[in-house]
């Protein structure tokens, strides 16, 4: 056989085995997603790493149950799930590494870099607190990245998880050198009140005014992803001018309706948090936790985990990915508190495409391509 075509069934083989789309997903993005979404998109928070062994091992920081849906996702795979998942749109991620052992995060973040480069796609510097202001400016210039994306856990780690404060991971010197580069933070705000805790929205406010040229992307709106998570952190934050919302990972239909309330169509950005939205699950709330409900036995052994639960039979047959659940949550959302075709393609498209813009005025993308 010609190595050519050796290799396209290769590339066959790998396409099929992703992950399934079956019908009921492919009914579900006809019936639901496939006219309220706009042609373009930017899916502004998508994780890339190429093999589990540059991604750190499970600490008792985080949840363990992102694990369990991707080993890895290179940029092929990335692209594939949109393909699968939205055959009639053109999707752009805005790329980032994951959480990285620390001595291999330069070759992680290299990947992240360097596939962006190739491909003109926008990426963030997944950056550490103990970084020195100028070698952070380096490293950001090294590979043209848009900003920083950290984690909780490369807080010092005498800290206690429910300790760490937003500065603890993203300390002001680092804060200074985005600002003065207007670039941008994305932030996944650490602390078990979420975003209803004091300390997280005074350090939230502190960046936006303290250093106006960064473009500051709240996460997951805040890790709310229960109605208990909320408290009064969207009056604490009505006064807010610049920061943004992603609704990643998040599938809570009245935390998106008082998010579009306070803050209005343009504030609000598309992500996905790609691989995990891949997952097959629908979300619930339980007393006052959030529980992703997947079909038996397909994420292995779940039942050491409190937010995970498992359907059987035709109760597992009908569920679909965690991106359709999140992006039908915001369409009702939508719906329900009157925004029109043009704010979600703001949210979708626009508002990002703006920002990135902003932070990179000198750079293409992909997305802009007809
Ligand atoms: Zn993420």
């Amino acid at each position: 056989m010609p190595v050519g075509s050796q290799k396209s069934m290769l590339e066959n083989v790998r396409k099929i085995v992703l992950f399934e789309v079956k019908d009921i997903d492919r009914d579900f993005y006809q019936r639901h997603l496939k006219a309220f979404l706009p042609e373009k998109m930017i899916d502004i928070h998508t994780h890339l790493w190429q093999r589990r062994d540059d991604a750190s091992e499970e600490s008792n920081r985080t949840v363990t149950w992102p694990s369990r849906v991707a080993a890895s996702n290179p940029l092929a795979d990335l692209q594939e799930t949109y393909r699968l998942m939205f055959p009639d749109k053109k999707c752009m991620p805005l790329v980032f590494g994951t959480l990285a052992n620390p001595d291999l995060e330069r070759k992680a973040n290299e990947y992240v870099g360097d596939a962006a480069l190739a491909n003109r796609l926008p990426a963030l510097l997944f950056s550490y607190p103990q970084w020195p202001a100028d070698y952070l400016r380096q490293r950001l210039q090294e590979k043209e990245f848009l900003g920083i994306k950290s984690y909780l856990s490369y807080a010092p780690s005498y800290l206690p998880a429910e300790e760490i404060r937003i500065f603890d991971f993203f300390p002001p010197h680092q804060l200074e050198v985005i600002h003065k580069l207007g670039l941008i933070v994305m932030l996944h705000i650490p602390r078990p009140g979420r975003l209803k805790d004091p300390v997280n929205l005074a350090q939230m406010i502190e960046i936006e005014e303290k250093y106006p040229n960064i473009k500051l992307i709240i996460a997951h709106v805040g890790r709310a992803y229960c109605r208990e998570d909320v408290g009064n952190a969207f009056s604490v934050l009505a006064g807010t001018k610049k920061m943004y919302f992603d609704f990643s990972a998040n599938t809570n239909q009245q935390v998106f309706e008082q998010m579009i309330q306070t803050f209005g169509p343009e504030r609000i950005l598309f992500g996905s948090d790609l691989p995990i939205t891949r997952m097959r699950m629908r979300r619930i709330e339980k007393n006052g936790i959030y529980v992703n409900l997947v079909p038996k036995g397909l994420y292995g052994d779940v039942s050491q985990d409190k937010n995970m639960g498992e359907l059987e039979g035709p109760e597992a047959e009908k569920l679909t990915f965690f991106m359709y659940e999140q992006i039908n949550a915001f369409r009702q959302a939508a719906a329900n508190t009157g925004l029109t075709a043009a704010d979600v393609e703001k949210v979708f498209y626009t508002n990002a495409f703006r920002l990135l813009k902003s932070a990179a005025p000198a750079r293409s993308f992909a997305i802009e391509e007809n």
